[in-house]
């Protein structure tokens, strides 16, 4: 497993970029979250984000201020290919890592060529960090499937096999939209439990899950198992997730098969993904409670017991159309954590998922499912918050909300502190709700 800590996770280490030093900054030098870019239509490009700005790889390349042993991981994300330099494994990512910590770093003699390669991060439009190929979805969040199963179903919330095999299902990369990209509230088929026949039309229960999205960094072949002890070294980063579902379509769909049109309409993926060496200082075990089953041999090893959860405190901002029209901020309406939410750890995800031979490759992406923490107010989803749409939660200047309305904007943040190192954070992942298109 990776997560050792080097010199660039040194808490006093500052950056001459000014506004990377601040204590509220979620991308301080221990940071270094790589993510694409672009200004003023120009091609795409990768860069590191530093502070409020970003650091365009391109640019950096051109300007020879890294060291010469890393012009050969430099090629592709020069060329704005973030999937090619994943591929190149977790040796890349760290020398590379070592080098811009150096040379971001305060007093160092790159700053004269580097920062000229500094771009804005609000002139910059922020995509999806790479081309997304294969999306899974999990469902790791315990407190999540209790509560929802127990909507669903009450006599029997928690189905046998979920302590057992990590859930998910394969899901659509296609419809995966950057974070400020709009969308329409989706048509879909919907049936009434009273109603002789299911109608065509747009979900009244559109909902929002909280997860975090786990970029796959590298390949195995077709057939080739990837062991839980070398899981971690497939994984480039973490970011966050919002899987938009319509709970009205996925009531009436979701036998025997699963969730599908209610969810494929819209994700939104945040533009940074924070990689699991600057996640280093905020591992956790991995701990099951007395009395759990203990995991089947190809799901666990000792390392990922002892370091095999991440400590990232989530938090899930609203704010209606009305609210921004009498001038009131985002409000927050939950706050938890993916080490106590998730009942399957990462690397766990990673050996299950290629335990049969499936072949993962580089900008393969899993959501972890809503990660709900064990209090009620720490859900990360309508449906639990409102209990089903049955208790709406209260907003500033007095409006309801049982499900989401047109105008509404989400916003998820994540963020990493612990005594003893500085906090990063993951930008944030936002979109809005826009009204129904004209009917098919
Ligand atoms: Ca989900």
């Amino acid at each position: 497993m990776s997560g050792g800590l080097d010199a660039t996770h040194d808490p006093a280490l500052r950056s001459w970029v000014a506004s990377a030093n601040r204590p509220d900054s979620d991308f301080p030098i221990q940071n270094l979250p790589f993510g694409r870019f672009r200004v003023d239509g120009q091609p795409w490009r990768i860069g590191v984000a530093i502070g409020d700005q970003v650091l365009d790889l391109r640019l950096a390349a051109q300007a020879r201020a890294l060291p010469e042993s890393l012009s050969e991981s430099l090629v592709p994300l020069a060329a704005g290919d973030l999937n090619a330099f994943m591929a190149l494994g977790p040796g890349a990512r760290v020398a590379l890592r070592r080098a811009l910590s150096g040379a971001l770093a305060a007093g160092s003699v790159a700053q004269a060529s580097l920062s000229s390669c500094l771009v804005p991060q609000a002139r910059a439009e922020l995509g999806v960090a790479c081309e997304i190929g294969d999306y899974t979805d999990f469902y790791v969040g315990i407190h999540h499937a209790t509560a929802v199963g127990k909507l669903f179903r009450p006599d029997n919330p928690l189905l046998p096999n979920y302590k057992w095999v990590p859930i998910g299902y394969h899901g659509r990369a296609s419809t995966i939209l950057p974070s400020g990209q709009d969308f329409a509230r989706p048509w879909g088929q919907l049936k009434a439990a009273d109603a002789e026949a299911p109608v065509l039309r747009p979900t009244a229960r559109l909902d929002f899950e909280l997860e975090m999205g786990i970029v796959i960094g590298g390949a195995n072949a077709p057939g080739e198992a990837v062991p839980i002890e070398r899981a971690e070294e497939q994984v480039f980063g973490l970011t966050l997730f919002n899987d938009w579902s319509a709970r009205d379509v996925q009531a009436w769909e979701y036998q025997p098969l699963g969730p599908f049109l209610s969810k494929n309409f819209a994700s939104t993926i945040a533009p940074w993904v924070v990689t699991l060496e600057a996640l280093a200082p905020f591992r956790r075990p991995f701990a099951r409670a007395a009395g759990e089953p203990r995991p089947l041999p190809y799901l666990h090893c000792d390392s990922d017991a002892a370091s095999g959860a991440f400590d990232v405190g989530l938090e899930v901002w609203l704010s209606t159309a009305r609210m921004r029209e009498q001038g009131l901020g985002a409000h927050c309406i939950s706050r938890s954590n993916f080490a106590d939410a998730a009942y399957w750890s990462v690397a766990q995800l990673v050996a299950h998922h290629t335990v049969g031979g499936c072949a993962l490759r580089p900008g393969d992406l899993f959501g972890s499912g809503t990660l709900s923490g064990p209090r009620p107010e720490q859900a990360g989803s309508m449906l639990e918050l409102s209990q089903g749409g049955k208790q709406p939660i209260q907003l500033p200047g007095g409006e309801q909300r049982s499900f989401l309305e047109d105008g509404d904007e989400l916003s998820l943040r994540g963020v990493c502190e612990r005594p003893g190192a500085v906090r990063i954070g993951f930008g944030a992942c936002s979109a809005r709700v826009l009204p129904a298109r004209p009917r098919p």
